[in-house]
């Protein structure tokens, strides 16, 4: 039996954003806190706000969410909406573009709804003044008319909850950063956290998995759930076709060097990207900028993809003059490091 896999192979396996190979996602997204594994510091004072909230019989407080695409930000949302027993609208920073949209979103809300805003960094800047009163005071003020017979008009909201999600806190202007009550960060899973959540979506998914298998995907998924979903989708139609669709520990195995995704997850831009700076650049250090450049691909995608998950994992160091490859990674590569060390100069040479 000969079967092309080839269009899968092209497509892109780590890309953090949703892309095709990640129909169906919304199936998978746990809807309670005890369904949402791992972030355990983030869901323990997640849990408090919630509980004094509710007993309060009032709304959230602001959350914003921030970390490395699909770590959960989005499910958070709809779990907390869950947990609160509210509903969720959910929209981002780009898709807002004029304040009428805002405003229109805004009004519709009702009592304790939860407005979700994705890629918050990326709100206009109108558009983002209008969520400062809307945020504090639960009003806006809206122009009706033009010229001299231009009036402002001020209405009233029901009181809701903002979350806003976005992978760069760092983006955000500090009048918006600092009307949000309740800032949680979201870190890289570890593979044991990982391995839960496969087995969940195997579950739902219908696959047979065991747990080597959970965990030979969960390891290669680089921290992140949505690839490690992504991954066990591929992987369950490599085993379809050459396991029986049973995923052990060597199918997923297979399935994955297929896929030139490596044993820690590494894909073909991170090995150009340490290879880079090893050999053009001695190891580093080197700027982001540059980087980029050298290995053609977006300076943001190396911040936000790549560069957490090797920072994670050791690979690579961030100084003030840029980025430097440690040792792991040279061992990884299978590369020798040649160091400059000064010559030692020995007493005996100089006759002491
Ligand atoms: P983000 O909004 O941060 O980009 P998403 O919330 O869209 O990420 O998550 C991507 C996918 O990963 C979802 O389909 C969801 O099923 C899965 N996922 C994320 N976090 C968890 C978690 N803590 N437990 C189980 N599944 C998760």
């Amino acid at each position: 039996m000969s079967i092309d896999f080839s269009q899968e192979m092209d497509a892109p396996l780590i890309t953090p954003g949703v892309t095709p190979l990640d129909s169906g996602e919304g199936s998978l997204r746990p809807q309670t806190l005890r369904d949402y594994t791992g972030q355990e510091k983030a869901k323990g004072n997640l849990k408090v706000y919630i509980e004094a909230a509710r007993r309060r019989g009032e709304p959230l407080d602001h959350v914003l969410l921030y970390g490395p695409p699909g770590l959960g930000k989005t499910t958070l949302a709809g779990v907390i909406a869950n947990e609160m027993g509210v509903n969720l609208r959910v929209t981002s920073g780009p898709a807002i573009e004029k304040t009428g949209d805002l405003a229109a979103l805004l009004t519709n809300l009702s009592e304790g709804d939860i407005l979700f805003i994705d890629e918050i960094h990326r709100l206009n800047r109108v558009v983002e003044e209008l969520l400062y009163p809307a945020m504090e005071d639960y009003a806006i003020d809206i122009i009706i008319g033009k010229g001299p017979s231009a009036n402002s008009i001020r209405l009233d909201l029901p009181k809701f909850t903002l979350i806003g999600a976005t992978t760069r806190a760092g983006q955000l202007s500090s009048p918006l950063r600092d009307r949000f009550g309740v800032s949680l960060r979201l870190e890289l899973y570890q593979p044991d956290e990982l391995q839960k959540i496969v087995l969940r979506s195997a579950a739902l998914l219908g696959t047979e998995i065991d747990p080597d298998g959970a965990y030979e995907i969960a390891a290669r998924s680089r921290g992140t759930p949505r690839l490690a979903n992504r991954m066990l989708r591929r992987v369950r139609d490599f085993a379809q076709v050459y396991n029986d669709g049973v995923i052990t520990r060597q199918a997923a195995s297979d399935a994955l060097d297929r896929l030139e995704v490596d044993a820690l997850g590494l894909d073909d831009t991170d090995r150009r990207m340490l290879r880079s700076i090893i050999v053009n650049y001695g190891g580093g250090p080197v700027g982001l900028e540059t980087l980029a450049a050298t290995i053609g691909e977006e300076a943001v995608t190396l911040e936000d993809v790549y560069e957490p998950y090797l920072l994670q994992i050791g690979f690579l160091t961030r100084t003030p003059r840029g980025r430097c490859v440690t040792n792991l990674a040279y061992e990884h590569l299978g590369i020798e490091r040649i160091t400059s060390e000064p010559e030692q100069i020995s007493l005996d040479s100089i006759g002491g």
